[in-house]
């Protein structure tokens, strides 16, 4: 057999196997007390988002079940068309095979994801929230409860936008949004934006405070189907 029709056999075989793979993420259980097979990474970086860490990317901290990373790339995709200038910024999902994901209480089964704030600075550009080591990568970062923390504020029209799209795009592939978890003493901002009322009416919220405030970064458990 030729060089090149070893080439033409392999091609297809290896594209086989790479979707088979690709196409099996299984979330067991809840994100309080689950796990996960075949869990894929978020994309690092698109046009307009990027993650909270690259350390934290390479250390594997951004694993989810495949159907949840379809529907937050697409989602990406829609707000590029809506509002091309606004970046966004994932945060901390899940490892690979899920379980126990330290200091979170939940993310285990692949099905939770943190999203931090979108924001823009003093001349209302949109840019990532600056996390580092320092500030915990963005996770010890306080904003006042009208949303400012040093020269930026929550771009909470961005936001609302966001929350919006992923429910879209969840429902339109046949799934859904279980909870939104953000600070209760903060959701008015996000209530009183264009998009808050289709928010009011889709999306359950958290009404008591959790474990910690949820003000830098809001968090989705997507309600896709578990074993
Ligand atoms: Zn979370």
């Amino acid at each position: 057999m030729k060089f090149n029709t070893y080439i033409l056999l392999i091609i297809p075989l290896f594209s086989l196997i790479y979707c088979q793979t690709e196409n099996t993420s299984i979330s067991y259980g809840s994100p309080l007390s689950g796990h996960m097979d075949n869990g894929v990474k978020l994309p690092y970086k698109g046009e307009n988002f990027v993650p909270y860490s690259t350390l934290g990317f390479l250390l594997g901290r951004t694993y989810v079940n495949s159907r949840v990373r379809d529907i937050i790339v697409e989602t990406y995709k829609i707000q590029q068309t809506k509002s091309p200038d606004v970046i966004f910024m994932y945060g901390e999902t899940g490892f690979e095979n899920g379980g126990p994901f330290k200091p979170h209480k939940t993310h285990m089964n692949g099905t939770s994801v943190d999203f931090m704030v979108p924001i823009i600075n003093k001349d209302e550009e949109s840019i990532p929230l600056p996390t580092s080591v320092f500030n915990k990568f963005g996770y010890s970062i306080e904003f006042t409860l009208d949303g400012k923390f040093k020269n930026y504020e929550i771009d909470f029209e961005s936001m609302a936008s966001h929350l919006k799209s992923l429910h879209q795009i969840s429902v339109s592939m046949g799934y859904g949004i279980q909870l939104v978890i953000f600070d209760p003493k903060m959701r008015h901002h996000l209530i009183n934006t264009v998009d808050g009322e289709y928010l009011k009416n889709n999306l359950k919220f958290n009404t008591k405070r959790v474990w910690v405030r949820h003000d830098e970064h809001y968090h989705v458990n997507f309600d896709i189907p578990t074993e």
